[in-house]
């Protein structure tokens, strides 16, 4: 059923008096949102519509039930016309979301779309102070009376464009790197992907099956990777690092170091011939631990690019000056111990970051004794064991004696939704691959005894939920409700026992075990960190990197031009980070295809007869938008790169000069909402008077 409309009451005023200060009073309109309930249940927006219409240059106050729908855009379009509107306040949601919408409305009635102010009074007021009504409505009227005054000293700005760079860089070659990479290749950008590790493959490459589908994971992978280091649109950089970048949207400049491998990629083909005569034998990282690797190394037999790499650290060569034997060995003379890191500059006109994720590492004096015991593992060791190209050739053993294990444990949310290690968060996957694993163990050993200790299961998503009632089904596979408490090694077996409280069955238990496995959760990777630092991303309280906005712009961050996919935004399966991956490359690729992007005018100006180049501004900037040029007048003076100023105001605050301005920002603008609020007209311009001044 169509509720009636809000009555719109209209008033026309004379503004042809003598303005406040010598300001040409402009005529402006409002217009009140109730955002159906979410604010006229709280705030009488019909009396915010009386009061703003009593307000001094407003010639016209109107309430709408959804202001932004086409019926209340219309509605503004109509009142600026008619009535000669020149400033426009919304009083509504937060400007974040509807801002640019509102901009675009009162463009098409003609007016500068900068003329708009956006007073928030449904985060700012009825969502947090729904218990108080009137007092709710008395801050909206406030609020109101505050942006009327703001509106009307707005000034008119203009959006400048800049050319884009046709061309992206993909920090990360995990499967959502990968994913990006190619579609962003396919639709014929070009695209040069940095991968830290001499492979790309990320963590899919270590998994062994993948729910809910059971596929083994490098068979999918692996013909993805391939295809990426044969892209003629793709340029790989593995082995390599983003060092510096500079610029903005459309036009960045990056600087990678492509670390030295010891080993010509051109000229080596991947052969081993000199893993075969280096005599060095380590733990090989891929396999965490439980296989072993030569100093001359590929990480795992299908990485991409099959090229060798020598580990510095422990090659003898390094240390003594002396072996050299996989030089030697090499028939293509591909290996060159004096070999430097290279430093390749790029211009790319978007980035996507994809660095993923690493998994939590228990305490080491925890409760689960995993730096103790041999037979407690985690989820992804237990993948390397699992996995036919692993260390045991797919053969689970306990690692203490090499033998099978029959009875095993796994511990789901170990690092997730445990506000004692403040990792509150969900990792989203671990109850998927535990019962995954759990399945995978049964089909190959059916007599073995399986027990899962969790809090909940989650199965979401398509497919999961039959694949949990399976494995209890089928496999009888044991579900026990309960966090456990303690663990105890029997020095002799090596067995395990597991005191936990079984919640459904409200008692404690201790069971022994062959193996246990911690489900660890998902925590953001250090390479995440050090990229996060370099173009200054955001992060949420869990570490991972911020969206834009989590529902509308999903694989947007803070920084134009620069989107995120997969597990480095936040725990998720396979599917998603593909499906994320595909997002970032669309939305990558949409400035890309237009070859311009509008920048916004919200930036920060300098007075340079005020400014004495004291370059506390380049100092405290978080977007490197000031610079200190030599002026014609000689001396130095800061100036503002415009498409790198995001208009935060930390310039304007500090300089001790008062040189910087923030456009829609002024001293005047603010210090005229100040008075309102204070409820003292500015009537001689003591605002102006008093910025003037230096008054704080
Ligand atoms: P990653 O795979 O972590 O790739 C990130 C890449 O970025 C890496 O190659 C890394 O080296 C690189 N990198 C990091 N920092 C930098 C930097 N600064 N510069 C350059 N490169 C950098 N999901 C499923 O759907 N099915 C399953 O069966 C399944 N099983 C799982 C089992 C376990 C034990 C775990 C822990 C997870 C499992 N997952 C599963 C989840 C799956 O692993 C992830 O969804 C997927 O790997 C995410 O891919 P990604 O590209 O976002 O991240
Ligand atoms: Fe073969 Fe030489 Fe490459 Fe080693 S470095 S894999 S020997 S080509
Ligand atoms: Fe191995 Fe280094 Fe000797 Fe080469 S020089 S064989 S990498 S130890
Ligand atoms: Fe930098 Fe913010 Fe000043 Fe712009 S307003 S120059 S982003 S400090």
């Amino acid at each position: 059923m169509t509720e009636p409309a809000p009555q719109d009451k209209t008033v026309t005023k004379d503004t042809s008096a003598e303005p406040d200060g010598g300001r040409k009073a402009p005529r402006v309109g409002v217009f009140v949102c109730d955002c159906g309930s979410n604010i006229a249940g709280v705030v009488d927006c019909g009396k915010v519509r009386e009061a703003a219409e009593k307000l001094g240059d407003v010639v016209v106050a109107k309430e709408n039930k959804y202001t932004c729908s086409d019926v209340g855009q219309a509605e503004i379009i109509k009142a600026i016309k008619e009535h000669g509107i020149e400033r426009v306040v919304v009083a509504a949601c937060s400007p974040r979301l509807h801002e640019p919408t509102f901009r675009n409305c009162i463009q098409q009635a003609g007016l500068n779309p900068y003329l708009l102010h956006m007073v928030n009074i449904r985060e700012q007021c009825s969502w947090v102070h729904g218990h108080e009504k009137a007092k709710a409505t008395k801050k909206a009227l406030e609020l109101v009376k505050m942006g009327v005054s703001k509106a009307a000293r707005l000034e008119p700005l203009e959006a400048r464009e800049v050319p884009v760079e046709p061309s992206s860089l993909v920090v990360g070659g995990g499967v959502a790197g990968i994913q990006a990479a190619l579609d962003l290749a396919n639709m014929g950008f070009k695209v040069y992907m940095v991968e830290k590790e001499p492979s790309i493959g990320g963590k899919m490459a270590m998994l062994d099956k993948t729910f809910p589908t059971g596929d083994c994971a490098i068979c999918i992978l692996a013909p993805k990777m391939v295809e990426l280091s044969r892209h003629p649109n793709i340029t790989l950089l593995s082995y390599s690092e983003v060092e510096e970048v500079k610029g903005y949207i459309g036009n960045f400049e990056v600087k990678v170091r492509k670390k030295a491998r010891y080993v010509h990629e051109e000229l080596c083909v991947g052969c081993g011939v000199c893993a075969d005569a280096c005599p060095v034998k380590v733990d090989n990282e891929f396999d965490l631990g439980f296989g072993q690797r030569k100093a001359i190394y590929v990480p795992f037999p299908q990485a991409v690019p099959l090229r060798y790499t020598i580990d510095k650290e422990h090659c003898i060569h390094f240390k003594s000056g002396k072996c050299l034997l996989c030089a030697k060995a090499c028939a293509n003379n591909a290996i060159d111990h004096k070999m430097k890191d290279e430093i390749v500059n790029l211009k790319v006109g978007t980035i996507i970051v994809a660095t993923g994720y690493e998994t939590y590492v228990p305490l080491r004096k925890g409760v689960y004794k995993y730096w103790e015991c041999d037979n407690v593992i985690t989820g992804l060791e237990l993948e390397r064991l699992l996995n036919a190209s692993g260390p045991t050739g797919g053969h689970l053993v306990r690692p203490s004696d090499g033998k099978r294990p029959e009875k095993i444990a796994f511990i789901q949310c170990v690092g997730s939704r445990n506000k004692k290690i403040d990792r509150n968060y969900c990792s989203r996957v671990c109850c998927m691959y535990a019962i995954k694993n759990a399945q995978i163990i049964m089909e190959h050993e059916p007599n073995t005894e399986i027990s899962v200790y969790y809090n909940d299961i989650r199965a979401f998503g398509k497919g999961f939920e039959e694949l949990y009632h399976r494995v209890r089904e089928e496999y009888a596979v044991e579900f026990i409700r309960g966090r456990p408490a303690k663990l105890k090694e029997d020095p002799t077996t090596k067995r395990i026992t597991i005191r936990a409280e079984e919640t459904l069955l409200n008692m404690i238990t201790e069971r022994e075990f062959d193996l246990v496995v911690l489900s660890t959760g998902l925590i953001p990777s250090e390479g995440s960190k050090s990229i996060g630092k370099t173009l200054g991303l955001t992060t949420t309280p869990d570490g991972f990197f911020a969206e834009a906005h989590p529902k509308l712009r999903p694989v947007e961050t803070a920084l134009d031009g620069v989107y995120v996919a997969g597990c480095a935004q936040g725990p998720k399966d396979i599917p998603d980070s593909v499906a994320q991956a595909k997002a970032a490359a669309s939305s990558a690729a949409a400035p890309m295809f237009a070859k311009k992007v509008t920048i916004e005018p919200l930036t920060a100006s300098v007075d340079e007869d005020l400014c004495v180049g004291c370059g506390l501004c380049v100092e405290l900037c978080p977007y490197g938008a000031p610079e200190l040029v030599t002026v014609e007048k000689g001396g130095t003076k800061a100036r503002i790169i415009e498409a790198l100023c995001h208009g935060c105001g930390t310039c304007a605050a500090s300089c001790p000069q008062k040189a910087i301005t923030c456009k829609q920002f002024t001293d005047e603008q603010i210090y005229s909402e100040i008075f309102a609020a204070l409820g003292a007209e500015d009537k001689k311009g003591e605002g102006r008077k008093k910025a003037e001044a230096g008054v704080s």
